[in-house]
């Protein structure tokens, strides 16, 4: 039987406005996400993925103008108040965000900061709050937890700090984690920990995940499903081995010939995408990634493709050539 979404992203539309007029970040995204998922949003900086996870969870900036819709158990996050979002946020939604530093508080003990989370999003009393705070730790890999709890964050390393964000983002026993490129900042071996850490955890709560990364590498294991984003917009959606080994569009050919993977010994020679992602202020005519496409013909100079079916059930590409690319990378016709 069909599971239905638990997330279901339409048409979303975020433009910035400044004195050029509206900068549109994000143009028509639709996703969904059902229950206990994992999908992985992948794209190089200035993709749009991130302003995507903003937008979805009330963390745009003021002079951000969002339209479309986003779902959640049926209620729209685009057009909730800043009070119920930030229930949402931290209650049924826990993110988990680049760089800990930045969201922990440097003067307050880690085990204050987790118990704070618990507190706000949850009944649990003090007593019960702080028994919640050691039973995370604990679960996220943190060593002594009772002893740990009494640490600053500058006391811990990266992969340690980003074990307490899990933890905070956890607390409330969220529907859905979103985690912005938590592993950037972290060395490879420490990558490979905290996204199997997060792909466990996340399992034990039934939560669903939303990755965003701009390595499609770090998906490989993790995502059950693949978002590829480019100068805004949807380039190529589908199961994880729709994406990894049968991609239809010259962008994501681009990202796998360009990434490690962590779930992979053998290293083969990794060649960078050429050129440049686009300014938002000029996107290039027709399909925005001609101009660093190996596969561009005339009509992608003059024609936007549209997001269709490429074969597999789930799988969409946005490329005039889909289905000649998949064809020819699996040797069923000529190119
Ligand atoms: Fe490349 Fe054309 Fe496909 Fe765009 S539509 S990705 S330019 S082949």
């Amino acid at each position: 039987m069909e599971q239905t979404s638990l997330l279901d992203v339409r048409d979303l539309t975020v433009g910035f406005e400044s004195p050029y007029g509206l900068i549109q970040a994000v143009n028509g995204m639709s996703f969904t996400l059902k229950q206990g998922e994992r999908i992985g949003i992948v794209g190089e900086s200035g993709s749009g993925k991130s302003v995507t996870a903003h937008a979805i969870t009330g963390l745009q900036p003021s002079n951000a103008r969002v339209s479309g819709e986003a779902r959640l158990d049926g209620i729209d996050l685009l057009r909730i108040s800043k009070r119920e979002m930030r229930r949402v946020r931290g209650g049924r939604i826990g993110m988990v965000f680049q760089n800990p530093l930045h969201c922990l508080n440097p003067a307050m003990k880690i085990g204050a900061q987790i118990e704070e989370a618990v507190l706000a999003h949850t009944g649990a009393d003090k007593n019960e709050a702080r028994q919640r705070v050691l039973e995370l730790m604990d679960q996220v890999g943190i060593p002594s937890p009772s002893r740990s709890a009494q640490e600053f964050p500058h006391h811990f390393s990266g992969g340690m700090r980003q074990r307490v964000m899990i933890a905070i983002a956890l607390a409330c026993k969220p529907q859905i984690v979103i985690a912005d490129e938590p592993t950037t900042a972290l060395d490879v071996t420490i990558q490979a920990q905290i996204i199997d850490l997060l792909a466990e955890t996340c399992e034990t709560y039934g939560a669903a995940v939303i990755l965003i990364t701009h390595d499609l590498g770090i998906l490989a294991g993790f995502a059950e499903r693949i978002v590829v984003m480019y100068a805004g917009r949807v380039a190529e959606q589908g199961e994880v081995d729709s994406i990894y080994y049968q991609p239809a569009h010259p962008y994501t050919l681009g990202l796998l010939q360009s990434v490690t993977r962590i779930d992979e010994a053998r290293r083969d020679r990794l060649v960078p995408i050429a050129g440049n992602p686009p300014s938002p202020v000029l996107l290039p005519s027709g399909c925005v990634f001609h101009p660093r496409c190996p596969y561009a013909q005339t009509v992608c100079r003059e024609q936007a493709p549209p997001l269709e079916r490429v074969g597999g059930f789930d799988h969409m590409a946005a490329c005039h050539f889909a289905d000649e690319i998949v064809a020819q990378r699996t040797g069923n016709n000529a190119p």
